[in-house]
């Protein structure tokens, strides 16, 4: 099966499209072919990603404000998005960190982390199924977890126990959604290098973290485009509530 070819004409939105795997993510969708919709709050670089992606190939491409953490400004972006085009795959990509130890973060970090990874996918995955299930079309949502939801280092205390969430809500949507036809999926990457990890990755520490992973190297954002794909496609059809770890090992490195 071509999973490029089934995704292309679908309409997919991104969360946190505006920087790292989310632009990714949309970038490889439209490659292949699909209508692309990007959302996050920096809307400047939203707009330059839309020129890209229609040169990429996409068969529409379209920016939103949103900040998954406000349920109106979630209510309006499925909205508009939905004008668009119907929706036929919703992204939970939008996502922070805190770190810092945990006996370090204020009310404010955690009440930011939780409302953004948490409370987020909540609200865009709840009013995704909704327009769904009412026009009584199949849809489905790709949530990006984290090998944090299975393993933990320090400083991210808040992160890792949001994206363990993440993972096991994924499996709760699954289940009450099935009914719906639509389907509910996590990818939980490792370590992938952006520019915002760059430093630490130089560094003593990042370079010992690296010796850690059984294939010694840092993931590529290409290193999710299968995984990805698969969940986001045809191709995973009969999967739900499935959570596809790709880390080059992380998770199973020697004790
Ligand atoms: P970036 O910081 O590069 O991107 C995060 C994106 O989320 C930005 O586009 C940001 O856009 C958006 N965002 C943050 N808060 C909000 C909000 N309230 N509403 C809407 N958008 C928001 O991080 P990454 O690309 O590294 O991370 C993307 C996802 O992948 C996250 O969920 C992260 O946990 C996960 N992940 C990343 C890994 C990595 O190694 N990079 C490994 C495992 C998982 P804006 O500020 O414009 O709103």
């Amino acid at each position: 099966m071509d999973l490029g070819a089934s995704i292309q004409g679908r309409h997919v939105l991104v969360t946190g499209a505006s920087s790292g795997l989310g632009r990714h993510f949309a970038e490889l969708c439209a490659r292949h072919g699909a209508r692309v919709t990007v959302a996050a709050r920096r809307r400047d670089r939203l707009e330059t990603l839309v020129e890209d992606l229609r040169r990429l190939g996409a068969a529409g491409a379209a920016a939103l404000d949103l900040d998954v953490s406000d349920a109106a400004s979630v209510t309006a972006a499925l909205e508009e998005a939905e004008r668009e085009a119907p929706l036929d795959i919703l992204v939970n990509n939008a996502g922070i960190a805190e770190s810092r130890p945990a006996l370090d973060v204020e009310e404010d970090l955690y009440d930011a982390v939780v409302d953004t990874n948490l409370k987020g996918v909540w609200l865009c995955s709840t009013g995704a199924a909704r327009i769904w299930r009412d026009a009584k079309r199949p849809g489905v949502i790709v949530n990006i977890a984290s090998i944090l939801g299975f393993g933990v280092t320090g400083s991210v205390s808040v992160y890792a126990a949001t994206k363990a969430a993440v993972v096991q809500m994924t499996a709760a949507h699954a289940l009450e959604w099935a009914r719906f036809g639509i389907r509910v999926n996590a990818l939980a990457p490792g370590y992938i290098a952006t520019e915002m990890n760059a430093a630490f990755f130089e560094s003593d520490p990042g370079l010992a973290m690296i010796r850690r992973i059984p294939t010694r190297r840092l993931g590529q954002p290409e290193d999710l485009d299968g995984p990805f794909l698969l969940l986001a496609t045809d191709a995973s059809r009969w999967m739900t509530g499935s959570c596809i770890t790709v880390d080059g090992g992380h998770l199973v490195s020697a004790l």
